[in-house]
């Protein structure tokens, strides 16, 4: 089967101020922070593509091309999902333009942008129409929305969702006798074990109608206002949880140097009842001298940062209409998904979840690899044993490697005093998103 490849349409626009088409992505954006949307689509600044966008969109690609062609491409992220999928067939919508007749709009402003699979096999028997997206991500269990967020424009998840069922209830014709949406995500595991998740909210008709009339149109009329705004300073900031979200922000450089900042970014976003870690090179860099205080109080220095090792997924086959698409986190991403290590300093001002001692985790490794080694104390291990000879430390740094601590802040004190939390902390750094070391 051949496909057509299509100009990709720009999915979004604004000139000179007025909005001339929206998508769910825009939305979503602008409920994450208005201002961060300015940057972004009013002021068009450049975004950096990150390795985990580069896994979603290659796994989408591997996914449209199956469904439309019954061709098995699907990469190992992408396949652990494929017993969630529909059989292929033409009847499935696959990559649905969303500017179709009569498009979806908002404020009299229309939607452009793509739908991953519209299902109407249900529609003929039960009324039943559903509708899903595609999410790749690492961590299912922390990542994943709930049946009740994707149902609510108030969140990032529904708000795309309940988007999708406004432009099906305004497809009348083509789906006669709809009267119940079911909107799902798949999710698909892209770090660990191989894992793939359906969640599915089934809303009524009225639902949406409610929710795109009471939550969606009343934002669209804030970005329109925003879309005026002379300047990013005029635009609302949702210091907090946005800022270090899907990665960290890649505006937060324009953001903390606007002319009317009047509060380091850190006591802003310590201001809020939100965990921060600064979770770029940059940020972390730019975030050095306003890091909250940290003991020893005499010279607490940022460490090297080093990003957390990106999944390699198969080349993806060419997609045909759609503009490459990011993957879309759940909004629990990137509080989740970050691991900050404390070494021999705490965060004495922190709002966010309690540091966690590395002391727990230090001693669960060494108890494996003891036990492994047959020893009580792999310090201690003879030299007829495999771990002696001092090679047990590579035994441990190779175990905390391979079983790394679940994202979360920890503190790691004492380290000149333990020999086994050096190797350990040693082991941990590289695959650490954000680590900070106190200097004496
Ligand atoms: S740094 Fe934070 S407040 Fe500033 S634009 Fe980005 S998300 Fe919004």
């Amino acid at each position: 089967m051949t496909h057509s490849i299509e100009s990709p349409k720009p999915s979004a626009s604004v000139i000179a101020g007025v909005i001339q088409r929206l998508s769910v992505s825009q939305l979503k954006r602008h409920k994450l922070c208005p201002r961060a949307w300015f940057f972004q689509k009013v002021m068009r600044l450049p975004e950096p593509t990150t390795g985990a966008q580069q896994v979603g969109t290659e796994g989408h690609a591997q996914l449209e091309h199956y469904l439309s062609t019954g061709e098995d491409v699907l990469g190992a992220f992408a396949q652990s999902g494929a017993h969630l999928l529909p059989a292929p067939g033409p009847d499935l919508l696959v990559e649905q333009p969303l500017d179709g007749a009569p498009p979806l709009t908002a404020g009299g402003i229309p939607f452009t942008g793509f739908i991953d699979v519209v299902n109407p096999r249900r529609l003929a028997t039960d009324g039943v129409l559903r509708i899903t997206d595609h999410k790749f991500t690492s961590n299912i269990a922390s990542n994943a929305a709930s049946a009740e967020q994707l149902a609510d424009a108030d969140t990032e998840p529904g708000l795309q969702m309940v988007g999708y069922g406004a432009w099906a209830l305004g497809q009348t014709e083509r789906f006669p006798g709809l009267r119940t949406l079911e909107l799902e995500h798949i999710y698909y595991q892209t770090r660990g074990q191989r894992l793939a998740a359906s969640v599915i909210a089934s809303v009524t008709f009225e639902h949406i109608e409610r929710e795109w009339r009471t939550k969606v149109e009343p934002q669209v009329e804030a970005m329109k206002e925003h879309a005026q705004a002379a300047r990013a300073d005029d635009v609302p900031a949702n210091y907090g949880p946005a800022c270090t979200k899907y990665g960290g922000c890649p505006f937060l450089g324009k953001c903390l140097t606007g002319e009317n900042k009047t509060m380091s970014l850190r006591d802003k976003l310590l201001s809020k009842p939100s965990e921060f870690v600064p979770t770029t090179v940059a940020a972390v860099e730019r975030e050095a001298l306003e890091l909250p205080a940290v003991l020893p109080p005499d010279a607490p220095q940022p460490a090297p940062v080093q990003m957390a090792p990106e999944v390699a997924e198969q080349p993806a086959p060419k997609r045909r209409g759609r503009p490459r698409k990011a993957p879309e986190p759940s909004p629990s991403e990137s509080k989740s998904d970050l691991r900050v290590l404390f070494v021999d300093c705490v965060p004495t001002k922190h709002d966010g979840p309690r540091p966690e001692s590395l002391t727990g985790y230090v001693d669960d490794m060494h108890h494996k690899v003891a036990q492994a080694g047959g020893v009580d104390d792999v310090r201690f291990a003879g030299s007829d044993s495999p771990l002696g000879f001092g090679k047990w430390r590579g035994a441990l740094a190779m175990a905390a490697r391979a079983e790394l601590p679940p994202p979360g802040i920890y503190t790691a004190l004492g380290v000149a005093q333990s020999e086994l939390m050096q190797v350990i902390v040693e082991a941990l750094e590289p695959s650490f998103d954000v680590v900070v070391r106190g200097i004496r």
